[in-house]
């Protein structure tokens, strides 16, 4: 009998829930487990990102087609991505998941807000221009990788017939990324076990109850997000009724839901977007990869909700400093996000660094992700099809290239 594998992941959830209740503190001997999963996942992030980031800008194959349609995707993209994360932080204000939980003070690993005390946005900002872009991969800063390629993507496509064995090496290289990052969270059961059962056993069952109360977070914040901000988007910026607008692009959103994939149903979003929509190929060929490369609003709401979540839970308190940067920085790293399952968990270590908060806190939220993904992977592929509906009605390619 072949179980599927949410059912997998709720097992071993479950089980982990049982087990550290029964077991108590001593549960702690599985947490190698976890351990072994959280370093897997922290191991593929950055060639991941480098390969896919690449293949994504320079997939788009010509200049003068990227210059014209770039701009507009990407303008709206990130809006649309930095909306979507303070409608994180805003829910996870207001469901307030992580509040209220007791936890010993020794957990507490302050190592790590002493480390990475938050720079100044200036400061942030410059730092994502790497002065050797190889030391940035060493060193997995992410944002200096993200740097790295795009302009490796643009430089590709500059040079065009010279630089394409350069692409294909890309190419293959996602496609292994892919590969591992599949293999990786084929081991999520055993992993969500290792990290679930300590945490159940160390703090009760008490902790249950928050973990429930981020899942309503980023439930309702994906809802209100595609209620109120892509349709507004496609109504006002695309002349396209929302209602209309989510029933064309519906069967991609349920298979996003299933499959926590939005590279995986790319395919289906352009059919849907093309078919029902009556988005051109011309624009759907580039703005609907680009968006399932780049743009992840889903994933920068569960963002929002997760750092709010963990630092609520380890008791501190948010500076505004500290908000505007996990907004700055969940914006690129939802960027850097692969459109494969689980992939969002992987890029929270990197706002959780980014202002100092354990990244233990993964931990917490990791036996759930995978509900998580399932609403977040729906909002990045809506997001994208909105995008796509958006820039087409506002550049009609297909009319302008035949005029060319
Ligand atoms: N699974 C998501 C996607 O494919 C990415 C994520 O984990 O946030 O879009």
């Amino acid at each position: 009998m072949k179980i599927s594998f949410l059912t997998q992941i709720l097992i071993a959830f479950v089980l982990a829930i049982v087990l550290g209740a029964i077991v108590g503190p001593e549960i702690e001997a599985v947490s190698p487990l976890g351990d072994a999963f959280l370093r897997l996942i922290q191991f593929i992030i950055a060639p991941l990102i480098l390969a896919t980031l690449v293949v994504g800008v320079a997939g788009t194959g010509d200049m003068k087609k990227m210059g014209r349609l770039g701009g507009k995707t990407v303008a709206y993209y990130l809006a649309t991505s930095a909306i979507a994360i303070s409608l994180g932080l805003g829910m996870g204000f207001l469901f307030a998941p992580g509040e209220g939980v007791e936890i010993p003070p020794e957990s507490i690993d302050d190592s790590a807000a002493q480390t990475e005390q938050p720079e100044g946005v200036v400061d942030t900002l410059l730092n994502i221009i790497p002065t050797n872009p190889f030391a940035g991969l060493v060193e997995g800063n992410i944002l200096q990788i993200i740097f790295f390629a795009i302009f490796l993507g643009i430089g590709i496509t500059a040079v065009g017939e010279k630089a394409k064995p350069v692409l294909r090496f890309f190419e293959g290289f996602s496609e292994v990324m892919f590969k591992i990052t599949s293999f990786i969270i084929l081991l999520a059961p055993i992993g969500v076990f290792g990290l679930v059962a300590p945490i159940v056993g160390d703090h009760g069952l008490s902790i249950l109850l928050p973990l429930f109360k981020v899942i309503l977070a980023v439930a309702v914040a994906c809802i209100v997000h595609i209620a109120i901000t892509y349709s507004i988007a496609v109504k006002t910026l695309g002349k396209l009724n929302p209602i209309t607008f989510l029933k064309g692009i519906a069967p991609a959103g349920i298979f996003a839901f299933s499959s926590a994939s939005s590279a995986g149903t790319l395919p289906i979003t352009i059919k849907n977007v093309t078919e029902n929509l009556g988005v051109s190929k011309g624009t759907s060929s580039f703005v609907l990869p680009l968006g399932a490369t780049i743009n992840m609003d889903g994933t920068a709401i569960y963002q929002g909700v997760a750092v709010l979540f963990i630092a609520q839970f380890y008791g501190m308190d948010l500076s505004l400093m500290q908000v505007l940067t996990v907004v700055l920085i969940a914006t690129l790293a939802s960027i850097g996000t692969a459109g494969v399952p689980g992939a969002g968990l992987i890029m929270l270590t990197l706002v959780l660094t980014s202002i100092g908060l354990p990244l233990e806190g993964i931990a917490l939220v990791a036996g759930i992700d995978r509900i998580l993904d399932m609403f977040r992977t729906s909002v990045n592929v809506i997001g994208d099809a909105s995008g796509a509906v958006i820039v087409d009605r506002n550049e009609p390619l297909d009319e302008e290239e035949a005029k060319a």
